[in-house]
């Protein structure tokens, strides 16, 4: 039994002009490529990437306008794809001109919108990484005030729209994407009590649930989540599967070698313990806890195994509802 086929799978499309960016995206965000890589990737002209990482609990889709999606074209059928859309993140490229790609950005929301009401459509400004911070500001105070005047003359100011700071070469797109994600996820407020249940009792002080593919956290505890801490675990996860890579087992499927004995524990020079456990084929726990709290890791292991129960079966129940529901609607 798997919990996690595709169909409990938040579903993402990334849209934007060519050369705003998608594919460099999806390589830095899925598959670990360095930014500085991105330089050379080609140009495609396919009409859409899918991108069946059946390792991630992402389903992620990239569309590349102009010329690749025709609206008006009979045999395109848009409609079914923005059905099964729960975001579309559309790219704007800040160092470019984007007056285009403003107006493309409001056709196809406009449109997505007709098809689909309970799209999140979420624009990430993209490329930021030469801008001042000034200067950042600036730009997305621009970019939002124009997206909306267009919403607005079109009589469509109920569309809600959500913008993004992102660039490859920091950590901005991966909390992007990790913030996009947890809005897909009607599961959240139980995945995020079920982590403050686990760290009061265990004597945490921050806990994430990682997609350990993309590095997108898809939940923590309440307490607030500040940048230098996400780095870490980034860190971590890079840490875990470059040595699983080396020295562990790949199973059957390839992909990358993380399985239920993956955990790994780093001792940071500041007395803090970082402690990293499998949790599901795509997730795993990374937690924050003083040493001292660590010297009880029988009573940690312990309610980390009553947590990881939990955590399958919250998706179990959600992948029931989803079969029941499609049965009654196939009736
Ligand atoms: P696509 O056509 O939308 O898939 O765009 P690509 O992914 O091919 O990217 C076009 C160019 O933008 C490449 O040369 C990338 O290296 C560059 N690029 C992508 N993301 C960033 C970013 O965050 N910052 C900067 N400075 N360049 C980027």
């Amino acid at each position: 039994r798997d919990p996690f086929s595709s169909e409990v799978k938040p579903r993402i499309l990334l849209m934007g002009l060519r050369r705003s960016g998608k594919s460099s995206i999806q390589k830095v965000v899925f598959h670990k490529m360095s930014p500085n890589e991105t330089l050379f990737l080609e140009s495609t002209n396919k009409i859409c990437r899918e991108d069946v990482s059946n390792s991630s609990f992402v389903h992620f889709q990239i569309w590349d306008f102009p010329g690749q999606i025709d609206f008006f074209d009979p045999t395109f059928d848009y409609e079914m794809i923005f059905r099964g859309t729960g975001a579309l993140i559309f790219v704007i490229d800040s160092q470019d001109d984007y007056v285009e790609a403003l107006s493309r950005l409001h056709l196809t929301v406009t449109r997505a919108y007709k098809v689909n009401p309970d799209i999140n459509f979420e624009v990430f400004i993209h490329k930021v990484d030469g801008l001042s911070d000034d200067h950042k500001i600036e730009k997305q105070r621009d970019i939002h005030k124009r997206a909306n005047d267009d919403l607005v003359d079109a009589a469509l100011e109920r569309i809600h729209l959500s913008f993004y700071l992102t660039s490859i070469y920091d950590h901005s797109i991966f909390e992007a994407f990790s913030k996009v994600v947890q809005k897909l996820i009607p599961q959240l407020p139980t995945l995020e009590n079920l982590l403050n249940i686990f760290i009061s009792n265990s004597g945490i002080e921050k806990a994430f649930l990682f997609d350990v593919v993309s590095k997108i956290y898809i939940a923590t505890d309440s307490s607030p989540v500040d940048m230098q801490t996400y780095e870490l675990c980034c860190d971590m996860i890079d840490v875990v599967i470059d040595i699983s890579c080396i020295y562990g087992v790949t199973g059957d499927e390839g992909g990358i070698p993380y399985d239920k004995e993956s955990m790994a524990i780093i001792r940071l020079n500041s007395t803090t313990v970082m402690y990293l456990k499998e949790v599901t084929k795509f997730l795993a726990l990374v937690c924050f806890l003083r040493e001292e709290s660590f010297e009880r890791k029988g009573l940690i292991d312990y309610n980390f195994h009553c947590f990881r129960k939990a955590i399958q079966e919250v998706f179990e129940v959600r992948l029931k509802v989803l079969r029941s529901r499609k049965l009654l609607s196939q009736r």
